[in-house]
């Protein structure tokens, strides 16, 4: 009963969204028939996996049983499939005409979190790239380690947070990570330094010279070296800093943080509150009156309508102060196709 309803609703939304449903069935298939103990699934809505759900449909979206089954789905795959990793799609716009290819959802897949090593000056935490960032910054704070305090503002995981260099209140993901785990797109699972990359602000790159174009490589778990600290005192910092981001975001709605980077000097949410575009809409999409470097959606906004409210945003910040707002969230997939 299941199986005949999931071919229809296959066939149906294939159809609707224009793939071609033996690509998909061909990679089901293959997904049964090499054993791999993760969960494959079809057309799935990416608005149910972003946290400003909206977004069209991924053809296919996998679930990797563990670090092993992700490396070796990435074995199968076709050498052309577009692959997207994603976390809790917390910096995340998938338009609405949905993504071809598939995507690996990592979060709760890939769960390792432990105290590595311990020494007088303090201890080397592993944490799988599909750890939430807040579990981290308890766990830290329950082995007596401290710097990692920041990470419980950050709904993400630990994946999305070494990918973005997410941080806030002044300390950065990569400012604890020494070194990181990374499956490529062969399948191999490799050690890298926190040295092999270039580090700025909300982004993270291979330095070039170690990057293969034809092995695209994906975080699998960060090690972050931190001293010791006092657990009560990192506690009172956690409820500190949520408290705050309570005070000045508007979390009862959906959305996906800070839209644009802070320009050197500059807050992007000044710049665009001085523009007077504070509670201005298109759709169902506002720049949120309470903080506005966020774009809420009021209920029924379309990724259209955020796309084209942030374009707006950029346009008006240009003309009138002559800044270029560099866009923070990342933008996935096709804009819809007319019927
Ligand atoms: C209310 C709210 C507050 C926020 N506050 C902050 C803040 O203070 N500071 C801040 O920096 N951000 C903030 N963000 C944005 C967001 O939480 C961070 O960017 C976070 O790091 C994204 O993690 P994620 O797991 O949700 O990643 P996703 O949104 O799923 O992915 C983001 C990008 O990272 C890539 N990615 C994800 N996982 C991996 C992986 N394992 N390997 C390689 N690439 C990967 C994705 O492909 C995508 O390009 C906020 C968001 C919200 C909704």
């Amino acid at each position: 009963m299941n199986t005949a309803k999931n071919l229809w609703a296959m066939t149906h939304l294939s159809q609707y969204i224009g793939l071609n449903v033996s690509i998909i069935d061909s990679l089901t298939n293959e997904v049964g028939m090499r054993g791999m103990r993760g969960e494959m699934r079809s057309n799935e809505p990416m608005s149910q996996h972003t946290s400003w759900r909206v977004g069209g449909y991924a053809e296919h979206y996998y679930l990797p049983a563990d670090l092993d089954d992700f490396a070796n789905f990435l074995r199968i795959l076709p050498p052309n499939e577009p692959i997207y990793v994603i976390g809790l799609g917390s910096n995340l716009l998938v338009r609405d005409g949905g993504l071809r290819g598939t995507v690996v959802a990592v979060h709760a897949q890939l769960n390792e979190l432990q105290l590595v090593e311990q020494n007088q000056s303090g201890g080397l935490i592993f944490a799988s790239a599909g750890i939430a960032c807040a579990k981290v910054a308890r766990f830290a704070a329950k082995h007596h380690l401290t710097g990692a305090e920041f990470l419980a503002g950050i709904p993400g995981t630990m994946g999305g947070a070494l990918a973005m260099n997410a941080g806030c209140f002044g300390s950065e993901t990569w400012d604890v990570v020494e070194k990181v785990q990374i499956v490529n797109h062969s399948g191999q699972v490799l050690v890298r330094q926190n040295s092999d990359y270039t580090i700025g602000y909300r982004s993270t790159n291979l330095r070039p010279e170690l990057a293969n174009p034809r092995a695209t490589e994906w975080f699998a778990g960060g090690y972050l070296r931190l001293p010791h600290g006092n657990q009560t005192e990192s506690r009172e910092k956690i409820k500190q800093l949520l408290a705050k981001r309570i005070d000045s975001q508007p979390l009862n709605l959906p959305n996906a943080g800070s839209v644009f980077r802070n320009p050197p000097g500059d807050y992007a949410a000044r710049l665009i509150e001085a523009c007077g575009l504070k509670g201005h809409s298109i759709g169902g999409a506002m720049i949120s009156p309470k903080h506005a470097n966020f774009i809420v959606n009021t209920g029924n906004a379309s990724a259209a309508d955020i796309e084209a409210l942030m374009m707006q945003v950029q346009n008006k910040v240009k003309q009138e102060t002559g800044i270029e707002l560099i866009r923070e969230v990342r933008i996935i997939g096709d804009a819809r196709r007319n019927a």
